[in-house]
């Protein structure tokens, strides 16, 4: 086997090693293990590509490897899991910059040794090089900037509200039009400031298009798009590797660019809604209480303090919890396993009801619930969860608003409807857990809280646990 062969090879490991990984992030209890096959997968491609390409420099490569790896170990230790998708975000952002920075860095190297040289020394084609750069500036500029935007309205640097105005979508047919006008010029004009105007105008349109792409786009749509500008940064990675010629940056930017397309869709279809609807409606941009069912919502909220929420507890035998946002917020994760365990000792049967869209990632509850050490059979998906919903004793709903909110069922006027949601109204008894009269992600009323069944604990999910903990606990040593 020749030196070509063999870092082929160890190139399809790689990919193998990417696949396998992928497939087992699809399920909780294998998903660690699959993020660290992939990221084996990953360092056998980078020795690999280190090992074969001619390397002029070695200093940079360690200089990014060591400021990344701090970089890296400092991010994956300070940041919170709530503040997770801004992270993605920024992440996705730097993979679109790379690959920005690739395909500039070639073009570059055209222009100092002329078409001819260049495609006589690197063996291209024209039409197909020149395509990869121009795409891997274009998608890599879109996805810097769009994650750069999507992060500060996650991180609350900018408002969370959609914005919009007349002529949008025109200008972002413009602003296309020049992309396409510069990248001609830079392409087949001979005269070298032209050249220049054109690629500079290609780059910086590029990506103001990213910027405006995102700022019709409501806060609260942000994982969507965050999973979308994973998609594109994978395919600008991939550019990117037509760009170089390497094999396996191909690969794992086309896997990127799937799985990110796939994992919109999932998100969308859980909130029924289109991605269409996602990018283009500017969701979130009205009044609070829009779609709150035209007023039709009567009852009133009647508080419960943690010591009746006890009583109620003490004597149920089903019990359901259905976490949400707001467990994520106050971190309440560790309380929720205490009181579980508690009523398990009470003789209870305790259950976790997992919406697809609760919180603000998918996969969000799953990740807070099994940090706490929750068994992952205790978990239980909103489709089988709710044929169930009518036996359970108790729902005890800690900060999930929307994806309880039977407005989505019956409310045709609602933002929501047609989202499924958990049917926890249909409890004996349901206990909701928020500090006040906040709303949820989209904004609008909740029939649940003003429900016959319904009583609200106020205050932060973890301090009002806690408190029903410690009754359990003075009970039990009393
Ligand atoms: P939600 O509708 O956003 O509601 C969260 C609730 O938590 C709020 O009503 C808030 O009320 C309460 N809360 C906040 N902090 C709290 C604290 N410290 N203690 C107790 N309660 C607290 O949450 P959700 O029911 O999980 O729904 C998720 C929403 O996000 C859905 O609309 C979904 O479509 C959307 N979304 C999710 C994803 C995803 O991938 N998961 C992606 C895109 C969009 P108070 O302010 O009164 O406390």
């Amino acid at each position: 086997m020749n030196a070509a062969s063999l870092i082929n090879f160890a190139y399809i490991v790689a990919s193998i090693l990417f696949i396998l990984g992928l497939k087992m992030l699809g399920r909780q209890a294998s998903a660690r293990r699959g993020n660290l096959i992939s990221a084996v997968g990953m360092l056998i491609a980078v020795v690999v590509t280190l090992l074969d390409k001619q390397v002029v420099n070695f200093t940079w490569i360690t200089i990014g490897l060591v400021v990344g790896t701090v970089l890296g170990v400092i991010c994956a230790r300070v940041v919170k899991m709530t503040s997770m998708p801004e992270m993605v975000a920024l992440l996705n952002g730097f993979g679109g910059l790379a690959s920005l920075l690739v395909g500039w860095a070639e073009y570059g190297k055209i222009r100092a040794y002329g078409w001819d040289r260049y495609l006589a020394e690197f063996a291209g084609n024209p039409v197909f090089t020149g395509s990869a750069i121009f795409l891997a500036v274009l998608i890599g500029g879109v996805t810097f900037t769009g994650s750069v935007y999507a992060f500060a309205k996650l991180a609350g640097l900018l408002g969370g509200k959609p914005l919009l105005f007349r002529g949008q979508h025109l200008l972002n047919a413009l602003m296309l039009g020049l992309i396409l006008a510069g990248g001609g010029v830079a392409i087949f004009a001979s005269d070298p400031a032209l050249v220049l105007a054109g690629f500079a105008t290609y780059l910086v349109v590029s990506l103001v298009l990213g910027w405006t792409f995102v700022m019709p786009i409501g806060g609260g749509d942000m994982p969507v798009v965050i999973s979308l500008l994973n998609s594109l940064s994978g395919l600008a990675a991939s550019a990117a590797g037509f760009v170089i010629s390497n094999n396996v940056l191909i690969v794992a930017g086309c896997l990127v660019g799937t799985s990110g397309v796939i994992l919109s869709v999932i998100m969308c279809k859980a909130m029924n809604r289109s991605l269409l609807n996602v990018l283009f409606s500017g969701f979130g941009s009205g009044a609070p209480g829009d779609g709150d069912g035209g007023g039709v919502i009567q009852g009133e909220l009647k508080p419960i303090s943690p010591e009746d929420s006890f009583a109620v507890l003490e004597a149920a035998r089903q019990v359901v919890f259905i976490p949400g946002y707001g467990m994520a917020v106050s971190q309440a994760q560790h309380q929720v396993r205490e009181l579980a365990d508690l009523l398990e000792q009470n003789g209870a049967e305790v259950r976790f009801a997992i919406h697809p869209v609760a919180g603000r990632m998918p996969g969000h509850m799953n990740v807070l619930l099994a940090e706490a050490s929750v068994p992952y059979e205790q978990l239980v998906e909103m489709d089988a969860i709710n044929p169930m919903m009518a036996s359970m004793d108790v729902a005890i709903v800690i900060g999930a608003n929307d994806v309880v909110n039977p407005a989505a069922a019956r409310d045709k006027s609602s933002p929501i409807y047609g989202m499924p949601i958990i049917n926890a109204h249909e409890a004996r008894t349901v206990i909701c857990l928020k500090r006040g009269k906040g709303a949820g992600f989209s904004g609008i009323e909740n029939h649940l809280f003003l429900m016959p069944n319904t009583r609200m604990l106020y205050g932060d999910a973890k301090s009002t646990l806690q408190a029903v903990v410690s009754e359990f606990k003075s009970i039990a040593a009393g």
